[in-house]
């Protein structure tokens, strides 16, 4: 029987519930460890997500999260197993790499894709490894990611995922045949409209044996428009006008008939692992959408215009399960 794969054990489908597909427990980049500023306490990191994951499930029955970090940007299994228990929210953890322009430590970029593709199948099956231990943890999703903090340039051959992406991709994508697992995925909201970043990485990830079915596109252009970033709702400031183009636009991918391919999520920096976020980092603070948000103020805007109860169960709760579901 298929399964999905959280930190603390895999459980049935049908108990996954309302599913948020794309968070961030603890996000924080490569190099921050040795920073003074980044001294952090586990039981205070957990206690303090973990509370406010808890108002979510109270609030709003947000049941299952998926935390989308892989570890070259802060993944940490244990923070998660706890804020998982003291939460009450099922949490599915990631294996996977970020984008080149952020993550990939030296060490991987040197590996084979067979070594790449072994290490994603053996977090998946066997558990996490952290500070050179093995965890009892296991992964339930693989990420992969292209772009940088701004537009990309395109690489010689006109596309935006680099040749390292490229062999991370490929990994992954035998990873996700052998096992089944899901792929969430990161692309650069800029990059829309010279070309298609989520098109190329799913090229690669079929060409590598992927089930497309199983791949969830991160941060894609509904609608490419250079200067919004629709897709990462806490980037933008006239929120007002760009929920109501971002919420058309969905409404009319129903119409289309898409709308068992559609899932929401905040892409919440729950933790930086850290202090507060500096004025050296203002692309950082999420903080500007509350945790209600898409469901005080998304769902019935979407209601208005005839989205409504059944279409965000849909999306909400039944195509998570699904593509989730190994
Ligand atoms: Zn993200």
């Amino acid at each position: 029987m298929a399964v999905i794969r959280t930190v603390l054990g895999d459980i049935a489908p049908q108990d996954a519930g309302v599913t948020l597909t794309h968070e961030h427990i603890r996000y924080a980049y490569q190099g921050c460890e040795f920073d003074h500023n980044n001294v952090w306490d586990l039981d205070q990191v957990a206690d303090d997500v973990g509370r406010r994951i808890h108002g979510m499930v109270k609030e709003y029955g947000v049941k299952t999260m998926v935390d989308l970090t892989p570890p070259d940007i802060g993944r940490h299994p244990e923070l998660l197993a706890e804020v998982s228990r003291r939460s009450g929210a099922h949490i599915i953890a990631t294996t996977g790499f970020y984008a080149e322009r952020m993550g990939i430590g030296f060490y991987w970029r040197r590996k084979s894709v067979d070594y790449i593709a072994d290490m994603l199948v053996r977090d998946i099956t066997e558990g996490m490894v952290h500070d050179n231990q093995l965890t009892p943890y296991k992964a339930g999703v693989i990420k992969v990611a292209t772009g940088g903090m701004a537009q990309t340039p395109a690489e010689p051959n006109g596309k935006r995922v680099t040749p390292l992406e490229e062999r991370m991709l490929r990994a992954a994508g035998q990873a996700q045949k052998k096992t089944g697992a899901p792929i969430g995925t990161h692309t650069q909201p800029l990059d829309y409209g010279p070309t298609n970043p989520a098109l190329e990485m799913l090229d690669v990830l079929e060409e590598a044996g992927a089930d497309p079915g199983k791949v969830m596109l991160g941060h894609v252009f509904i609608k490419p428009r250079f200067e919004h970033h629709v897709g990462i709702p806490w980037m933008h400031d006239s929120a007002e006008q760009l929920d109501e183009e971002l919420a058309v636009n969905i409404c009319r991918l129903a119409d289309k008939g898409y709308l068992g391919q559609l899932v929401f999520s905040y892409d919440r920096f729950f933790s930086h692992g850290r202090g507060p976020i500096t004025e050296e980092e203002p692309d950082q603070d999420n903080t500007r959408v509350p945790p209600g948000y898409l469901f005080d103020s998304f769902a019935p805007r979407l209601a208005k215009k005839g989205f409504g109860k059944a279409e965000l169960h849909k999306v909400l709760v039944e195509n998570p399960r699904r593509i989730l579901a190994f």
